[in-house]
């Protein structure tokens, strides 16, 4: 078939958002993507579900894919008429071998296409607040490698030319031999006080940067035992981390958090938490799922027109009322004369992003609240309809029944407990991995006490759990765990600003 293809694409240095956008459109169209060790599996993300996924990186103790057998997979697949993606760490065309493999390809007459990525050695400067040229101390560049092919030695270096001829130096793959270049550059004229910063996992939530000076750093890497991959900075322009360091100094970096949400609507939290310099883990300890009947939730949604108002209290209860207002081939014009009442900012925007705005939003974003405005409203002889979860609190129903409403609460969602996470979860908490859990709602705890039971107190090591407000903190201290903090306000907005102030102190 004609029209396969082989797009190489840079991955950039580990952080997901350092993708450019071509290389997410070139996944997005993928049919086969052929990745690396140092390419952040996230990226797979970008991928169509079906595509097929191929690791031809390094695997522990062994054998990994020959450089001649990647090529003659990347020419295979696309002979085969198939869009493929060679995504590789950093840029392709910086000892990344892509040069090779591009050559493998135009050999064959199959066509290609390169993509360039964020190169490990400009990120890690970038993320170690190291500006690589500064007209004050350097205006020359030069990338190279540490660890050259066995039969040609790094004695290839022309020292003379790089101890003296050259501003800054980034070297790549330069652990092993770190002692060995440090001393040929003192030998070969540069000054054993230069600067130079070792810089790990560049760009990523464990990214470590450690600073020394030619004299000094490859004893300082032994001793913090530092291992690959690395890059190393050698040059006066390191001198300006101190006062440009910037991403090794959020508040939360270093701290490694467990988001157990659901996957769906863990985005926007893992956005705050990240932006903060966390690392996030996200394993859900709920999910979502359809009630076992849906039909009370049919008829009320038929007739939703008849009601005085429309309680919702939660985005999974806004998606599950207009995905079943659409099934029962209705749409937004039958709520034209329903109040529209919603618990919080989160369900306020749910359904503005349906065209609809809340008539009202209580000030505590909690049935209490909600209660306290809808009595102090007037409440008697009104008609409510209230699409809500399976298991809820009774507050809100009794509340209004008892002031004389009519309240029609058919089960919209039920939380169900995903099974098959237990021993990820285990396994962060039992090796004291984590720094901290996130609990959203009361069942995203519950759901780890069903989980463990009587082990969850064994297993929660350094952990801190973290609520997102006062009915989830009850629940994490009714199972006799600490609560480490809870906002003022119920939203994820606040609880990541107070798991800030908390990590400060
Ligand atoms: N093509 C890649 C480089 C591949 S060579 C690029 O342009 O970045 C592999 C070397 O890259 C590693 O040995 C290490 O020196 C460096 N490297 C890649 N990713 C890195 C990261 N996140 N942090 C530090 N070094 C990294």
């Amino acid at each position: 078939m004609p029209n396969g293809k082989v797009t190489l694409v840079g991955a950039g240095p580990g952080d997901p958002g350092l993708l450019t956008l071509k290389g997410q459109r070139s996944l997005e169209q993928a049919d086969v993507v052929i990745y690396d060790y140092l390419a952040n599996p996230l990226l797979l993300g970008h991928a169509p579900e079906g595509a097929e996924k191929i690791y031809v990186g390094k695997v522990r103790g062994k054998h990994h894919l020959a450089q001649e057998q990647t090529n003659a997979l990347l020419a295979e697949k696309a002979a085969a008429g198939l869009q493929v993606v060679r995504l590789k760490g950093g840029d392709p065309y910086i000892f990344g071998r892509g040069g090779e493999e591009a050559a493998y390809l135009k050999e064959r007459g199959i066509p290609f296409e390169v993509v360039p990525g964020v190169t490990a050695g400009f990120a890690a400067a970038a993320y170690a607040g190291i500006p690589l040229t500064h007209r004050d101390v350097t205006t020359s560049l030069a990338l190279l490698t540490g660890h050259e092919r066995p039969e040609r030695k790094l004695s290839s270096l022309d020292w003379e030319k790089l101890a003296t001829g050259l501003g800054t130096l980034i070297f790549y793959m330069g652990m092993t031999n770190l002692k060995v270049i440090s001393e040929q550059l003192i030998a070969h004229g540069r000054s054993p006080e230069t600067p130079v910063a070792v810089v790990q996992w560049a760009t990523l939530p464990r990214q470590r940067t450690l600073v020394g000076s030619l004299q000094t750093i490859a004893a300082d890497v032994a001793r913090e035992g530092i291992e690959p991959p690395a890059i190393i900075i050698i040059g006066e322009v390191v001198n300006y981390r101190e006062t440009l360091r910037w991403y090794d100094s959020l508040p939360l970096f270093g701290k490694r958090i467990l988001i157990t949400r659901p996957r769906a609507q863990a985005e926007a939290f893992v956005q705050l938490l990240q932006r903060q310099g966390a690392e996030t883990i996200c394993i859900p300890t709920i999910g979502i799922a359809p009630p076992d009947d849906l039909q009370p939730l049919d008829e009320a949604v038929r007739q939703v027109a008849d009601f005085d108002s429309l309680i919702l209290t939660s985005v999974n209860g806004v998606d599950a009322f207009f995905e079943r207002l659409a099934a029962n081939r209705l749409d937004i014009r039958s709520l034209a004369g329903v109040q529209l009442i919603v618990v919080g900012p989160k369900t306020a925007e749910a359904i503005e992003k349906r065209g609809l705005r809340p008539d009202l939003i209580p000030a505590r974003y909690q049935a209490e609240g909600l209660v306290e405005e809808l009595l102090a409203q007037g409440v008697k002889g009104k008609r409510f309809l209230y699409p809500r979860a399976k298991v809820v609190r009774p507050v809100l129903i009794e509340a209004l029944q008892e002031a004389g409403a009519e309240v029609v609460a058919p089960v919209a969602y039920q939380n169900v407990r995903p099974t098959g996470k237990e021993e990820m979860i285990r396994h962060l908490l039992s090796e004291g991995e984590l720094d901290a859990i996130t609990f959203s709602s009361s069942s995203t705890f519950d759901n780890l006490v069903a989980m463990f039971g009587d082990e969850l107190p064994s297993l929660q090591g350094r952990a801190e759990f973290f609520s997102i407000g006062p009915i989830t903190s009850d629940s994490i201290r009714k199972h006799g765990f600490e609560v480490a903090l809870e906002p003022e306000k119920s939203t994820l907005d606040d609880l990541v600003a107070a798991m800030v102030e908390y990590y400060q102190k």
